[in-house]
């Protein structure tokens, strides 16, 4: 018998699935709705401006690729706690708050969700359903337990706030509790202000862990905006997890550029977390790339590359605001036999369309229009090109 003969062939991840079937899909008139990423108003994933000045700088160095510490680059660690803490965070100053440059927002939910393990080893960790798919994957993977908590109501395309309020005060005490900053992934709807209190009460009088993921900061309402529930935790005074990411903001996807930050107690305690991640880390990966975080660095430590940033990340925030806006408009002037204002109030790249799993699929067999069975769109792939078709298709199949 060979060594991998009974290995079983893993189930297929059911987006990628889709893309391979796009890619075979010979029509001219095809959009894929499926993908996760920002593309522009020609179809194509930007490089920043702000991006390629960094890097034009970065290669006229001729810099030397030496190992970067376990933690990254301090520059780097220190930005991202003023873009998720605000700039003159007393926690920051009083080194009360620990980050770690991470592979992406995934490498760096892995990074903490492997620390809590070895701290909370019987603890639950509680998810949104529905939530981004890879949430419940890798908390299964550091091998804790993992429920959902209500959160999207599909009648009224809004928040269970009953359900989430009872689904959180019913888990055990010390659970994990993941919580999605803004642009909610995949439905697009964002908690209100008042609903971000009452779970930090729920999560408070429960003792429960709050580990909050923010991938889409800037892309909701203004990256100061998108952070209000980051600096709401932060002002409670409890400790708790963010895990943050610069793939979609920075539009630098495949150089893997994320951050792990803790909220600690004290500089004694942020100091012994450290060590603990370090470890983690280092038995992991070692030490993080050079490169995305290198040129996520210097924009932002840099006034005129910052500025430049922030008026690219406003542009792609309000194109896909457009874009919602439009589809909605075509909706109702084709004559669209439902309602699809509620499009319109989402925040982020995604959006909970309402279609069914037979109309997504009469979509992509009728239309060549490609969107998940759950009726998740990316609104950020569509663009003045290819939405009347995609809005000619939807109109069609309902
Ligand atoms: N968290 C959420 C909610 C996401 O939607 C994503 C990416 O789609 C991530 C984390 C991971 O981001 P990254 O690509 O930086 O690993």
């Amino acid at each position: 018998m060979s060594l991998f003969s009974a290995v079983e062939m893993a189930p297929r991840d059911p987006i990628l699935g889709l893309n391979e079937a796009f890619n075979a899909d010979t029509r001219q008139n095809k959009v894929n709705l499926g993908v996760g990423v920002y593309y522009n108003e020609e179809g194509r994933i930007p490089l920043l401006r702000a991006v390629a000045a960094a890097e034009m700088a970065r290669l006229e160095l001729n810099a030397p690729r030496g190992y970067l510490p376990i933690d990254g680059i301090a520059s780097y660690d220190m930005a991202v706690q003023g873009l998720l803490f605000g700039a003159d965070s007393a926690l920051v100053a009083d080194g009360r708050v620990v980050t770690t440059q991470a592979l992406g927002g995934t490498g760096a939910l892995k990074i903490g969700a492997d620390f809590l393990k070895r701290m909370l080893p019987n603890a639950v960790v509680a998810i949104t359903n529905p939530s981004w798919e890879n949430h419940r994957a890798l908390f299964e993977a550091a091998g804790f337990p993992v429920q959902n908590y209500s959160y999207y109501d599909a009648a009224s395309h809004g928040i269970d706030r009953a359900g989430m309020l009872e689904d959180l005060n019913s888990l055990p005490p010390r659970s994990i509790v993941v919580l999605h900053a803004c642009c909610h992934n995949p439905t697009g709807v964002d908690l209100q202000p008042e609903d971000w209190k009452q779970i930090l009460e729920v999560l408070r009088a429960n003792d429960h862990v709050p580990f909050i993921d923010i991938a889409y900061q800037g892309f909701g309402d203004s990256i100061e905006e998108d952070a209000a529930a980051v600096r709401l935790f932060a002002e409670s005074g409890m400790s708790f997890f963010v895990s943050s990411s610069f793939s979609k903001s920075f539009s630098l996807y495949g150089e893997r550029v994320g951050a792990l930050s803790m909220v600690t107690q004290s500089r004694d305690e942020s100091a012994r977390v450290l060590s603990q991640i370090k470890r983690v880390i280092r038995t992991n990966y070692s030490n993080p790339p050079t490169h995305g975080a290198t040129v996520v660095s210097a924009v932002l430590n840099n006034a005129e590359l910052r500025t430049m940033w922030e008026t690219e990340l406003g542009e792609m925030r309000t194109r896909i605001q457009d874009m919602r806006l439009t589809m909605v408009r075509q909706l109702a002037e084709k004559g669209a036999k439902q309602d699809f204002s509620f499009v319109a109030k989402q925040r982020g790249m995604f959006s909970y369309s309402g279609l069914t799993t037979e109309q997504v699929e009469r979509l992509r067999v009728e239309f060549g229009v490609y969107a998940i069975g759950t009726g998740r769109i990316c609104a950020a792939a569509l663009n003045h090109n290819n939405l009347d078709h995609v809005t000619d298709a939807i109109v069609q199949v309902l």
